[in-house]
């Protein structure tokens, strides 16, 4: 069962536990085995992407929350890890790799025969740079499942069900102003496809709306395919008009514009297909694996304004959790980070007494955070 760090600590300088391994660190009991102990179990959660993965053990306690003081269920991120993913440096060599093989048989070395076109693939197979994302993860959570007692694991599917984004889009409509699941999801969605970016501008970090391409006034749909992103200005300055209308002294933007909503599903495709190779991968341990939407890990999140990280994605997939945030102690009055002005004043001459001088400085503080 993961320790707090403090703890392992007391257990190791008392001898009553051992360094069983470093990475992920790990102590064992000397005086206690698994079959004597009782042991509440954790969750383990991941929230798979294309450049990281993030993995978080959590445990959910009941619990009393202190303002309401009343009984809630309360989840608390015992490890977090982020996992990058070298696919980008894969790609990266079997492209050299294919240079190499390319040269070899154009170049006139020497005399060889034509390979005849007899290749196949098994099934299941998947290009190395995704197949090695669910390798490395389902390796470092079968080792995460050794080391700790994990009764279940969530996994961040994200809805990038096709039919189920443009279903939901034809019954609640994106520009609904409460955020509902279906609504997150479409709005996940579509700021996966458009890079968090303005589509007419390309502004990035600012507040972005939900923006029918033809609009609705003129008949356009709410499917994905007539959605897009678009900053406050670029949303108002287009208002009712056509794309073509409103980018036409910027063909370059317009072409890039309708090639993306012409192929706004396919890297999805690939993305499913790497998801759900993970989750039947993971399936395979005997240890429930539940998935959850990416809206709802995003609404989790923003319910408990967490800043958006792999780790911190992890951690608020599945259910309605309540995350433990960890408060400052106080101790004495002060807490870590505090600073303290200290007035210490200069011995006062012979006129004080000797044990007196010796009495420690006067210190006046001050706390601020
Ligand atoms: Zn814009």
């Amino acid at each position: 069962m993961p320790c707090h760090p403090a703890r392992a600590r007391e257990l190791l300088g008392s001898g009553r536990a051992v360094v069983a391994r470093r990475a992920p660190f790990t102590i064992r009991l000397k005086d206690r085995s698994r079959a004597g102990s009782a042991v509440p179990g954790v969750q383990l959660r991941l929230d798979p992407g294309s450049r990281a993965t993030g993995i978080a053990i959590t445990d959910e306690l009941p619990r009393i929350v202190a303002p309401e003081g009343r009984g809630a269920l309360v989840r608390r991120g015992l490890i977090g890890i982020e996992l990058r993913h070298r696919g980008g440096q894969i790609h990266t060599g079997m492209m050299r790799r294919a240079g190499y093989r390319r040269r070899r048989r154009s170049a006139n070395l020497r005399y060889r025969a034509p390979r005849r076109d007899n290749r196949s693939r098994p099934d299941g197979w998947l290009p190395p740079a995704l197949r090695h994302r669910i390798d490395s993860t389902t390796s470092l959570v079968t080792r995460l499942c050794r080391y700790a007692p994990v009764l279940e694991i969530h996994v961040e599917q994200v809805a990038f069900d096709t039919t189920a984004i443009t279903a939901a889009a034809m019954a609640s409509g994106p520009r609904d102003p409460e955020p509902t699941h279906a609504g997150s999801d479409i709005r996940e969605f579509l700021l996966a496809a458009w890079k968090r970016s303005c589509a007419y501008c390309g502004a990035t970090g600012v507040r972005l709306n939900v923006e029918h391409v033809i609009p609705r006034s003129r008949g356009g749909s709410n499917r994905v395919t007539n959605l897009v992103l678009a900053c406050i200005p670029c949303n108002q300055a287009k208002g009712v008009t056509c794309i073509e209308e409103f980018l036409v002294d910027r063909p370059a933007r317009l072409e890039s514009v309708k090639n993306q909503l012409r192929k706004p599903l396919h890297d999805v495709a690939a993305m499913n297909t790497t998801r759900l190779l993970l989750v039947k991968a993971l399936a395979t341990r005997g240890v429930p694996v539940h998935t959850w939407s990416g809206g709802r890990t995003a609404w989790n999140r923003q319910v408990m304004r967490l800043p958006k990280s792999h780790t911190l994605d992890a951690l608020a997939t599945g259910g309605f959790p309540r995350l433990l945030r960890p408060r400052g102690k106080i101790h004495h009055g002060y807490s870590t980070g505090d600073l303290v002005a200290a007035l210490v004043p200069r011995e006062s001459g012979p006129a004080s007494g000797s044990g007196a001088s010796r009495s420690g400085p006067v210190v006046s503080t001050a706390s601020q955070r």
